[in-house]
């Protein structure tokens, strides 16, 4: 297949190379006022809606971890971008019947939120043959919220548990996103506190995904190790049909 994107190439990367350098100013900036190391946030560039082009740009740029939310056009992309090395975060609602192929191609799964997905991840890890690194996604929303997405935060710990158990699934921490209509930094409070809960629990789950285009610098101030950008990197994504 032709990539007629690559005419504009010098144009699109200048476009993320400035996206980039814009993002981490913000990062740098919100460490400086939380006292914390840029070292310490890592960033995951969220590629979902954009082309396979664009993924190897950013990695031209320095970019070392992509995530994408819908399986059929990440599957896609990380087999067009097998030769670049990097790793592939899966973000999105996992179906049950997609984990099996999900684990084909993920290095770290961030939205795991039920029981049932463990034991096929488990089997699709050990059939690949490598651990797979696992973040529980929990609930910041209230408890009216149409859409939850994430465990209910009582859940945690149980579904932490089962992740830990699984042989070939490395628990290594939590993810979540803030609710819309909510201030973020409230939401990310109460996030501070499930990780404290599951950290007491599993020491080594020390993971904080937290954080996007509008509010990262609220996750850097509550913590997170993970910021995972897409927008304000990429541009405005296409409308979802
Ligand atoms: C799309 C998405 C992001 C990135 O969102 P932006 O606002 O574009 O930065 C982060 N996390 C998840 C789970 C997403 O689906």
């Amino acid at each position: 297949m032709d990539d007629v994107s690559a005419t504009s190439a010098p144009g699109r990367e200048q476009e993320l190379r400035s996206g980039l350098e814009t993002v981490r100013a913000r990062i740098e900036r919100a460490c400086a006022e939380s006292a914390r190391e840029p070292s310490e946030v890592g960033l995951v560039v969220v590629t979902k809606y954009f082309p396979a082009s664009d993924v190897r740009l950013l990695a031209g740029l320095g970019v070392t971890d992509v995530a994408e939310n819908r399986h059929q056009e990440a599957e896609a992309k990380a087999a067009e971008c097998a030769d670049l090395g990097l790793r592939w975060h899966f973000v999105g609602g996992l179906q049950s019947n997609k984990a099996t192929a999900v684990a084909g191609y993920a290095d770290v799964v961030e939205s795991v939120d039920r029981a049932k997905l463990v034991p096929r991840l488990d089997r699709a890890a050990a059939e690949r043959g490598h651990a797979l690194e696992i973040l529980v996604q929990v609930s910041l929303d209230g408890p009216d919220a149409e859409h939850r997405s994430g465990v209910d935060p009582a859940e945690l710990l149980g579904l932490a548990d089962r992740v830990a158990q699984a042989e070939h699934l490395e628990l290594a921490g939590i993810m979540a996103v803030a609710p819309l209509g909510e201030n973020p930094a409230d939401a990310f409070a109460r996030l501070r506190e499930h990780r404290e809960l599951l950290v007491s629990r599993h020491p080594a789950a020390t993971r904080l995904s937290a954080g996007m285009s509008g509010d990262l610098e609220e996750a850097v101030a509550a913590g997170t190790t993970h910021v995972r950008v897409g927008s304000a990197i990429l541009g405005p994504r296409p409308p979802v049909h």
